[in-house]
Formats: structure tokens, sequence, C-alpha cells
């Protein structure tokens, strides 16, 4: 019996995109995805890629976890492939679907006809499975309104396939087909969540991360790249950049009024980034800020962020409470890894008094002592990269 995998989208995300090089983004990523696991074949038809083993060894659950978390599929399912033929399709049921029946009280037979030149109707289709399975099973009961275990059998052009299980699929869209951006990643709970949320609406995502040594430790660097590998089965491959900022911090310390030691350190990091966005062609920056978490994120302290950002800055959390953004980062299983105890650069110099309200026109005059930016230019050009892909 052959066991294919079959992978639908969402036909609503097709709606005002090209479909073709949708399509063609969804099947690359989905071949990187599963690569590792040996030779396959994939083919497409009526909002469906059917993906079809072509080794002995190929192991089908892990292709399923992994697919789970590839953005743009809608629903997938393990299928076994049948003739077009009645006969056929009722031996290959009874033995596909063998051990889940066997265990199961309840069920219904569920049929989708697409090849019209099928003789027998979806009802008929049913209706007969039905009482074959019934009489294989005869332990088990009908139930069309809450069955255990939907048995479906769809008729399309060259086969028909038969299955048991309808797997939710990750949703949103493939990532690649909505550009490129930089993520700016802390070792925090919100910024992997952040990334995860623009990678699901199709963003190609790079990653950026400030580091100040000796402030911060190797460890904290290590966790933060620890985090950038873990949302990479969601996101695909990350470019990582590692930016040095002990220098720039401490010419803030030494020039600037303490009050606004943080908002001029983050004004600093979206200047870097938008350098670094500009040499990569990125569109746009996403941070993990939320409206009101800390004094940095008021909104009085985002728009002087925003004041020196020329490009667009993606806030996906920027109305959620921590506990939704939590809920996530454990789905995603960055949550263990972000709440590790290590310091981050933001919490270095932090003033005891922070500018709650701060307003443009008075962090402009506190940066003015200081002439910053040879020490941006210089920061990225010693700007480490790595690239981190899943990690099979
Ligand atoms: P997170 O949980 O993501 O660390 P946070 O609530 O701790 O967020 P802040 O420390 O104020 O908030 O940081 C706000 C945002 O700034 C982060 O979500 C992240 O996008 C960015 N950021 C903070 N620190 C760094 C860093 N060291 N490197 C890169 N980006 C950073
Ligand atoms: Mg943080």
């Amino acid at each position: 019996m052959q066991e294919i995998i079959l992978i639908k989208y969402g036909e609503m995300a097709l709606k005002g995109m090209n479909k073709r090089s949708f399509e063609d983004v969804l099947v690359k990523n989905i071949r990187r995805r599963i690569k590792s696991l040996g030779k396959t074949e994939i083919t497409r038809a009526q909002s469906t890629i059917y993906l079809k083993p072509a080794d002995e060894c190929f192991d089908v659950n892990e292709a399923m976890d992994r697919l789970k978390k590839v953005f743009g599929i809608a629903a997938l399912c393990r299928a076994a492939v049948c003739e077009k033929d009645f006969e056929d399709i009722s031996k290959v049921a009874c033995e596909y679907i063998d051990e889940t029946l066997t265990y199961a009280k309840t069920f219904k037979v569920n049929a989708k006809r697409s090849d019209k030149a099928f003789p027998m109707k979806s009802p008929e289709i049913c209706r007969e499975l039905g009482g074959v399975l019934l009489g294989k099973f005869n332990h088990l009961n009908v139930d069309v309104n809450n069955p255990e275990i939907t048995v479906t059998v769809e008729i399309r052009d060259t086969n028909a396939y038969v299955h048991a299980e309808n797997v939710r699929g990750a949703g949103g869209l493939p990532v690649g087909t909505s550009g490129h951006a930089m993520l700016l990643l802390s070792g925090g709970i919100d910024s992997p969540v952040a990334g995860y949320m623009m990678a699901k609406r199709g963003v190609h995502i790079s990653a950026i991360h400030y580091i100040s040594p000796p402030y911060t430790s190797d460890r904290a660097r290590l966790k933060v790249e620890q985090l950038c590998e873990k949302i990479t089965p969601y996101c695909g491959s990350i470019a990582f950049f590692c930016v040095p900022f002990t220098k720039i911090q401490e010419e803030i310390k030494n020039n600037c009024p303490e009050e606004f030691f943080t908002i001029i350190m983050r004004r600093l990091m979206m200047k870097i980034a938008q350098k670094i966005c500009e040499r990569e062609k990125c569109l746009a920056l996403i941070t993990g800020e939320s409206v009101g978490q800390v004094a940095s994120q008021t909104m009085n302290a985002l728009m002087c962020t925003d004041a020196v950002c020329e490009i667009p800055v993606f806030r996906p959390l920027i109305g959620m409470d921590k506990t939704e953004i939590i809920e996530i980062s454990r789905k995603i299983d960055t949550y263990e890894t972000s709440i590790q105890p290590y310091e981050d650069c933001c919490t270095v110099f932090t003033p005891k008094h922070p500018k709650v309200r701060p307003l443009v026109a008075d962090v402009e005059a506190a940066e003015a002592n200081f002439d910053f930016e040879p020490l941006l230019n210089e920061a990225v050009e010693k700007t480490e990269i790595k690239i981190f892909n899943p990690d099979f």
C-alpha cells in the first residue's frame, strides 16, 4: 500500500495573490524542510500538494511534524492511495484504517468526489463504504453528528485517497511571499514571538542582536542564538547579525542625561539595524514591543524610537498582554529558553528614573552632545554574521 501526504492550502489565502508563485514558494519551503528525510515526489493539483515518499525509510511521522510548522499550509493528512475503483477503495480502507477503527466506537464516512466521472455519487460512496466497514468492524456504530473517527474518501483526477485524520496546518502565508524584514531579537520572551508572527504572514526574517561584552556574557549571546535556531522550523533559514554595542552604550552613559539612556539606546539600535537593512535589502524592522509594557514602550517612547526610522517598524505584539505572548512562546517552544536568566544589553546602564513620556525634541537635544555616527558605522563593520537552519 502506498502512503502519501496530502497538503492543502487555504483557497482564501490566494485571493488577490499570484497563485502560481505562492505555490512555487510553498513547494520550495516544503522540499527544504523534508529534504533530509529522503527522496520524495511532489506534485500538485486542485489546491492540493501531493507528497509521495520515494524512499523505503522515509519517516512519514517526522515529515508530518515538520510540515505542521510550515506556513501556508491550512491542513494536511497522511492518506493511502487507491485505484479509482470502489472495490479497491474498500479493501484499502479496511486495511489502512484497521487499527484506528479497531479502537474506536463510532465513525462516519465522508466522501469528496472532485472527479465527477466516477460512477458513484458521494452519498452512495458513504453509504456503501459505511456498510463495508460495519461488516468488518462489527463493534462500530455510525454517528454522523459526532463521530470519533471520520473516514474520508477523496476521488481525485488520477487516484482515490483514503484517510482518517485531518491535521490543522500552521496557516498563514509561505515564508518568502511577503518580502524580507529584520527582527530585533533579544533574549526575552517577546521578540522570538514577534518573529514567528511576521513569518506567519509570509515575511522572510533576518535577525539582529546587540551585545555589550563584558557587561553581557557569552552565555547570553548563546541563548539568543538558541532562540534564533528554535524559530527556524517556522521561519526557515535565518541570517543572524550580532552587533558589538559596548562602546556605544558607554558613550551614551558618558555624554547623555541618564533619564534618556534607554530611549537613546533604542534609537541607536534602530539606526544600526537600518544600515544593515539597506545592505541586506530588508524592507522593514520587527520588534517585540507592546504598548505600556515598560517605560521604553509607552506611546511617547515609541514615537521617539520611530522618529529615527525611515522604514516601517512592525510590532505584531503591540496590543497583546504578556499572558497571550507567553502562550504563543510556549507553543513555539521558545519560552523555556527565553526565561533563562541572562542579562541583556538593555539592562546595562538602566536609568533609575527613565523618562516615561519623552518628547522627540528633548531626546534629540539629549543626544546632541556626541556624534554617534562614526561609532554606528564601526559597529556595523564589526558585526558578525551566522546562518541558522532548522536543526535537522
Ligand atoms: P523581549 O522579551 O523581546 O526581550 P522586552 O519586553 O524585554 O522584550 P525591551 O527589552 O524593552 O522589551 O525590548 C524591546 C524590543 O527591543 C525587543 O522585543 C526586541 O525587539 C528589541 N531588543 C531589545 N534588546 C535587544 C537586543 N539586545 N538585541 C536586539 N534587539 C533587542
Ligand atoms: Mg528584552
